[in-house]
């Protein structure tokens, strides 16, 4: 039986010699990438390129300009990003918090521990721990494992873990098996994402042609 550590470092070895690094995530700044992992919520990321391009086009896409934007005003300009009242809603929340927490100053708050800052990050009307990993990783740097729809439907796929399944429960798959390696975790979730969304389709799955076919198979 090979154990779990090594199934997951396969499958990472797999992935990155047959796809290379992904350079994700996309984004000018921490900040940037925060408002786009808000964004990306229920939508392609196509979409949410079209509503930071609004953005940057209104100078926008700083702490204070978001902050003192009216919401209504904000949710005409990310309207691409699709959910557009909510998700204004949810930036609004987030700079509100950024300027309680530190006064707008997204560095400053990204200091924090991992732990407390994730608790509060959750605490915010509108981040879940997609979310608030994505930012944690992406724009902090932390040692956090983002799992997704992609991630949860490919170890499905795999027969590793249930296809309904709590989000803590499929992090722990990874985080407690893996060494906390920002980088790694940062690469590691970009290639599933690329997987997920260019072979593990939801109705038909392109095994053929994807790196990780025969992946967990002794
Ligand atoms: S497309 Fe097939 S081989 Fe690739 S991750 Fe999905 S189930 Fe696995």
């Amino acid at each position: 039986m090979v154990d779990r550590k090594t199934i997951l470092l396969d499958l990472y070895a797999r992935l990155f010699k047959a796809l290379g690094p992904r350079h994700w995530w996309p984004g000018d700044s921490g900040f940037e990438i925060a408002v786009g992992a808000i964004l990306t919520q229920n939508t392609a990321w196509r979409n949410v390129t079209k509503a930071i391009t609004n953005l940057k086009a209104r100078n926008l896409l700083l702490p204070r300009a978001l902050y003192d934007v009216p919401v209504q005003d904000l949710a005409v300009v990310i309207k691409p990003a699709g959910y557009y009242n909510i998700k204004a809603r949810r930036l609004k929340h987030f700079a509100d918090f950024l300027f309680q927490e530190s006064d707008g100053d997204l560095d400053r708050l990204l200091a924090e521990d991992i732990d407390t800052l994730r608790e509060k990050l959750l605490s915010v009307n509108g981040i879940g721990p997609e979310t608030a990993d994505s930012i944690l990783l992406y724009a902090g740097n932390k040692p956090t494992f983002v799992v997704d729809a992609y991630t949860r439907r490919i170890l499905f796929r795999h027969n590793l873990t249930p296809e309904e399944g709590p989000y803590d429960e499929l992090q722990s798959f990874f985080m407690d098996y893996l060494e906390p390696d920002p980088k790694m975790f940062n690469e590691y979730h970009a290639l599933l994402v690329h997987i997920g969304h260019t072979y593990c389709l939801r109705k038909k799955p392109r095994c053929g042609e994807c790196p990780a076919e025969g992946w967990n198979e002794e």
